[in-house]
């Protein structure tokens, strides 16, 4: 069934005026060549960005640390010129619909590439682009090779920690305060792995005493340097920082680049705003309907924003107990799966079961639920649903917290995370295995996509249409919300801290924790925390715009499905595809 709807909207892309027998024959050439292209794509990109390989799952280029100089950014600018010149020579319209969106996501990694290092600059201005600690901890930490062999790649890197940091202080120019304190904490926190992980892989390993003794002396070394970026970097005169607001122009193409939507920065921060005005309307009236419900002979609040902020602390009352968390989860995913079932939703592929477990010791500490997707080039890999427990937690710090993910909003993390949301996505887009959707992903699509799913589980009926449900979504939708619409004030309009942490606690109820949170992170980031709505956004109007075409003929499961079916890709490839 999926088969036809893809081939009709391939046909009715209508771009080929040629007969059928020249078409397939055409499009089965170019898509041959550009197979090998894409094969040949992947080794230059990690020949040029061999950390990346690593975090990635390729291990070939372990040994070697990559300088953050000048010669190594005319490299990554003439990788992309090349890879340019190569991409050139096919023409999307010959392509096949997976293949058209590949050449899209590369074509857009060319162009950030080109534009990181000539436009926005990062590497001059934010120092906490300067790390090494990670890429080693993923070494010293991830089994897929023997000990001794990775402590041999480590051997080899360590060499260049020194001429890296050298490098990164040649690069430094009127950084931001923000990101040269966060340049600071994150190198000097990070080094614990030298004396940490290093120690006991060390302790593990067979090596010679003479191979051990040369890895301790140049983990010292780079353990010196990393402290000398840190008190270079405190001592460094800035009487000229640059701001952490990113500025309209830079913003706007980061947005596009990033983003990928098709909607401008502008208009996605009008929606945001749009979009806002409608939730305080509906939360509004619901609080109206059940305030005596719930708050009895209480006075209602002339203050409407007041008023609704009044209930949902009344409702967050209503929530599990701190042992009882992780079991409310695992009882959950199956009650989400047969809804989804029964009500059509989407096909949930049986064989693919959500594979709950206990978060593992790594994670400890990060309480909620997160998914666990093997990377791009472990294909045997489990996905996992990993569930925190609050054990070990203070009364006031779990009492907090279940209120967060109170008996409503932990519902709600269940669909967005897994069923139908995250997980969900995952097992579609591995059916159309890319690598490069693997490594190119959008982020928006996957992002909105889990939210958008929130909504849409909502709307069909889940959680019976209680009001308090609604309530309680409307808050949560809020934060995705008003997460574009700081994002996009702080870095373009000027926002102050003060009307940041005003927006995010009186409009989106939220604590002041949170908000403080909140609004640090919009000061070390641009754009990513408008991904989310972004991408919610995009895919709901996409969704109601077939809705209004249609009439009786849409089908929601057909839409769901199809629209997964292309893998990660931009909202906006997607949209054109299946029209
Ligand atoms: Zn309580
Ligand atoms: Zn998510």
């Amino acid at each position: 069934m999926k088969f036809s709807i893809l081939l009709a909207s391939a046909l009715s892309v209508g771009l080929f005026a040629c007969n059928n027998a020249d078409k397939k024959a055409e499009s089965g050439d170019q898509n041959a060549a550009f197979d090998q292209y894409k094969d040949h794509f992947v080794e230059a990109l990690w020949k040029t960005y061999p950390g990346w390989a690593s975090s990635s799952g390729f291990h070939k280029y372990d040994s070697i640390l990559s300088i953050p100089d000048e010669a190594g950014r005319q490299a990554e600018l003439a990788f992309a010129k090349a890879q340019g010149d190569s991409l050139a020579k096919y023409s999307i319209d010959q392509l096949n619909d997976n293949n058209k969106i590949d050449f899209q996501l590369i074509a857009n990694q060319l162009k950030s590439i080109t534009w990181g290092i000539n436009d926005q600059k990062a590497f001059e201005w934010d120092p906490s682009g300067y790390n090494v600690c990670g890429g080693f901890a993923e070494m010293l930490n991830n089994n897929y090779d023997s000990v001794d062999n990775r402590l041999r790649n480590v051997a080899l890197r360590l060499k260049a920690v020194p001429a890296y940091y050298e490098a990164a202080k040649a690069n430094v120019k009127n950084p931001t305060v923000e990101h040269t304190q966060l340049a600071i904490d994150q190198n000097l926190g990070g080094s614990s792995v030298f004396t940490n992980d290093l120690v006991s892989a060390l302790k593990d390993s067979k090596l010679s005493q003479a191979e051990k003794d040369s890895i301790t002396a140049d983990a010292a070394r780079a353990v010196a340097a990393i402290n000398g970026y840190a008190s270079w970097l405190k001592a460094l005169k800035n009487d000229h920082p640059r701001s952490f607001r990113l500025g309209k122009d830079l913003y706007n193409q980061k947005f596009d680049l990033e983003i990928q939507s098709g909607y401008t920065a502008e208009q996605i921060y009008a929606k945001a705003l749009e979009h806002k005005k409608d939730l305080h309307s509906k939360m509004a009236a619901i609080s109206r309907e059940i305030w005596a419900k719930h708050m009895g002979t209480e006075v209602m609040p002339s203050d409407s924003l007041l008023m609704i902020r009044m209930l949902i602390d009344k409702l967050s009352v209503n929530h599990v107990k701190p042992a009882d968390f992780q079991s409310a989860i695992d009882k959950q995913i199956p009650e989400l799966v047969k809804f989804v079932n029964d009500k059509k939703l989407i096909y949930l592929d049986p064989s693919k079961p959500l594979v709950v477990r206990r978060e593992p010791d790594y994670m400890a500490g990060v309480a909620g639920a997160s998914i666990s997707a093997p990377g791009p080039y472990d294909t045997l890999g489990n996905t996992y649903y990993n569930v925190g427990s609050l054990s070990g937690w203070d009364a006031a710090q779990s009492e907090s917290y279940l209120r967060e993910y109170n008996h409503y909003i932990l519902q709600i993390l269940n669909i967005h995370e897994a069923i139908p949301g995250h997980y969900t996505q995952l097992v579609y887009s591995n059916k159309s295995k890319s690598l490069i959707k693997s490594l190119l992903g959008n982020g928006a699509m996957v992002e909105g996509w889990a939210v958008y799913t929130e909504r849409m589980m909502l709307e069909n009926g889940y959680g019976n249409n209680e009001p308090e449900m609604w309530l309680m979504y409307y808050k949560w939708n809020l934060r995705t919300t008003c997460n574009t619409i700081l994002d996009y004030s702080v870095h373009n309009l000027d926002m102050t801290k003060e009307d940041a942490l005003s927006l995010l606690t009186k409009e989106a109820f939220q604590q002041q924790a949170e908000a403080e949170g909140k609004w640090k992170r919009a000061t070390l980031s641009q754009v990513q925390l408008c991904s989310y709505f972004t991408g919610y956004k995009e895919i709901y109007d996409f969704r109601e715009e077939l809705k209004q075409k249609e009439g009786d003929k849409f089908d929601l499961k057909k839409f769901h499905e199809t629209f997964l079916s292309y893998g990660s890709a931009p909202v906006k490839f997607i949209k054109t595809l299946m029209q």
